[in-house]
């Protein structure tokens, strides 16, 4: 199987480009810019460029970011003539909710229309004390995975920063007053770090203390292992990393994940330690994700394996029983082998935990980013690390 192309790409090229932001030249509609796009600096150069003070982005900001407002007319400590120019050629997002689905256990899974037509989903995990958010980064994926539904879908596009802010902001919109997104996970549809510039956006306003101002950890990053960004993350900026490993040798992980033909385990492995030395301040131990699949890789001896690899890194281990979803050749291990291969990890001393499967219902679960509905799968979500702080809350207007 070929490897797809693993080449960061920006899509993002602010107010200037519209095509670059996912817009689609012609109509005065579809020509706004989209102000999610913009980092606190090109928000500032944006508007002085249209003769506003400097500290009109602080107003902006607090609307967009705190209140969560979308409407211009809204803003009403904006001047009367600066309202209407943004009505008249700016947006808040470009995503349109085309249906929620709710989960029995809580799980939200949200499907977006791009501007493009092209669709995408958000999956939002509720818990006691944290909201996870797990957001798409591409449409569809080159990468080619066996086991992975959205790879069916074929390589698309990168999403821009307004898109993948968007999934946050409107996501944030369907809580209750009092409670926010706590955790955002990069595990939805498509690989993160093929979207490499507008991701480092992403997390920048993410984590911009005058806007979202979420902490690094409760940010993660799942990439299925592509060394050359994964350290370029590293210095540029880091928050945790969980890597998609699901086979503990070259030859399985080869047929799995082509990628690793490009990648082999010791040139990941290494990269792994690299990016460790690159972020000792931060604390944030790299997560193993393994899907378990029956026969392919839930042996003994894989497990055995599989703690090798996590001891050299001192590597959590996140197990996730397979997703069965139509048309998958593969199948779910039973209950007792799953726990036989964490017990076999536990014994090893590796710090194993077997993802709870959420949204199974909704086709929301690992591996089964939906995009039309139960014939036309696949999301991924994830274990998210508790928040450190309580969030902060917002005032909403309505
Ligand atoms: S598992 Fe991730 S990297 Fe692999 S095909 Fe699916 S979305 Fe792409």
């Amino acid at each position: 199987m070929s490897v797809g192309p693993v080449t960061p790409e920006s899509t993002t090229a602010p107010s200037s480009d519209n095509t670059a932001v996912g817009l689609a030249p012609n109509t005065q509609e579809n020509t706004r810019v989209d102000l999610l796009n913009f980092t606190w600096s090109e928000l500032e150069n944006l508007l002085q460029s249209w003769g506003q003070p400097k500290y009109r982005v602080k107003q902006l900001f607090r609307w967009i970011y705190e209140e969560l407002e979308t409407d211009f007319n809204n803003m009403t400590d904006l001047p009367k003539a600066l309202r209407q120019k943004l009505c008249d050629e700016a947006a808040v997002g470009t995503l349109e909710v085309e249906s929620v689905a709710d989960s029995v256990d809580g799980t939200k899974k949200i499907l977006y229309r791009l501007q493009d037509g092209l669709r995408i989903e958000s999956v939002l995990i509720p818990e006691e004390k944290r909201n996870t958010l797990c957001v798409s980064s591409q449409v569809g994926c080159a990468l080619g995975c066996r086991f992975c539904y959205t790879a069916s879908l074929g390589p698309g596009r990168n999403l821009t920063v307004g898109e993948y802010i968007a999934q946050y902001l409107d996501t944030a919109r369907m809580l209750p007053a009092d409670r926010s997104i706590t955790n955002v996970v990069f595990m939805g549809m498509g690989e993160p770090l093929v979207n490499f510039n507008n991701l480092m956006q992403t997390l920048e306003l993410l984590t911009d203390e005058r806007g979202l101002n979420l902490g690094r950890r409760r940010l993660t990053v799942s990439t299925a292992g592509l060394c050359p960004q994964i350290l370029q993350m590293g210095t540029k900026f880091p928050v945790r990393l969980a890597i998609s490993l699901h086979a503990t040798t070259n030859e399985q992980r080869d047929d799995l994940m082509p990628i690793n033909q490009r990648y082999p385990l010791e040139t990941l492995f290494e990269t792994l330690q690299e990016y460790r030395k690159l972020t000792p301040t931060y604390h944030m131990p790299i997560t193993l994700e393994f899907t378990l699949i029956e026969g392919v890789n839930n042996s003994m001896a894989d497990a055995q394996r599989l703690a090798k690899l996590a001891h050299s890194i001192e590597a959590k281990v996140n197990l996730i029983p397979y997703n069965e979803h139509p048309g998958a050749p593969y199948k779910r291990p039973s209950q007792t082998n799953i726990v036989k291969f964490r017990d076999e990890l536990q014994r090893k001393k590796i710090r194993a935990t077997c993802r709870t499967t959420r949204g199974d219902d909704i086709y929301a679960a690992c591996g089964q980013l939906a995009i039309h509905g139960p014939e036309d799968e696949g999301v991924s979500t994830a274990e998210a690390p508790e928040p450190r702080v309580v969030p902060h809350h917002r005032k909403r207007r309505n």
